[in-house]
């Protein structure tokens, strides 16, 4: 099964992602987690890719779309995957449907999780993030056993550099303006399907295991 996730940025696409991952066992591939391991690394991918991050911007689609097809190429896709975070832009789901495409295979689902910009920066501001194994939480919704630990890796969580009110702004800004098209895209193709994202975490959840097992 292969399924891309679209939404805003702080719609909860990661926090399903994982969720779908762990119950059909796929692998999760967030682009986002690519570029901040990159960063971790301070690879040059990583260094340029900050750049445009911490601007709140999109990283170009030469530099994001090679990091996607190599990572997608990789035996452990091979019974499918889910995307969170990529694509972002109509050039970067065309490449994608051409690469998929020449394996004579499809994207089954895009699952679009629909939250209100209102919404949106109560959900960023609110977000932690591990620095070793990049496990989200949020400090109402979703809080860690222990405050500023993950539960996962025992390591401590930060609010990400790209989390903060002026930069979720402009974020917000470039998914309507660049990624927002891709709902009328997908749409055409046949596959896309709405969640409600405002509602809690294990109902939306709920929500999106009924639409990919109808
Ligand atoms: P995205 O991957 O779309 O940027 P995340 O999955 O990281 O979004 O979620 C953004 C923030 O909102 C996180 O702090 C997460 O814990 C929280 N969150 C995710 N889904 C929900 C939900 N349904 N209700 C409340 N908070 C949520
Ligand atoms: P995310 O973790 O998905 O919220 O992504 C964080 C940031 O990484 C985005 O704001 C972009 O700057 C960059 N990024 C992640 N995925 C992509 C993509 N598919 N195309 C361009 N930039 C991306």
């Amino acid at each position: 099964m292969k399924i891309i996730m679209l939404g805003a940025p702080g719609a909860g696409k990661g926090t399903q992602a994982k969720k779908i991952a762990d119950q059909y066992q796929i692998p999760h591939i967030s682009t986002g987690d690519i570029f901040r391991a990159n960063i971790r690394e301070k690879t040059p991918l990583g260094m340029e890719a900050k750049s445009y991050m911490d601007k709140g911007e999109l990283v170009p689609d030469e530099l994001t779309v090679k990091i996607l097809l190599d990572r997608v190429s990789n035996e452990d896709c091979k019974n499918g995957y889910v995307l969170d975070g990529y694509p972002r832009t109509i050039p970067q789901a065309e490449v994608l449907d051409r690469a998929v495409g020449e394996l004579n295979e499809r994207i089954d689902f895009a699952v679009n999780v629909d939250v209100p910009d209102e919404n949106i920066i109560k959900r960023m501001s609110g977000r932690r993030a591990c620095t070793k194994c990049g496990d989200t939480y949020h400090i109402e919704y979703m809080p860690p056993k222990k405050e500023n630990v993950c539960d996962k890796c025992g390591s401590p969580l930060i609010i990400r550099d790209d989390d903060k009110p002026e930069t979720v702004k402009n974020r917000l800004s470039v998914y309507h303006e660049q990624t927002a098209p891709l709902i009328d895209y997908y749409e055409k193709k046949g596959i896309l399907k709405t969640v409600d994202g405002t509602k809690d975490v294990n109902e939306v959840f709920a929500d999106i295991k009924n639409i990919l097992e109808s």
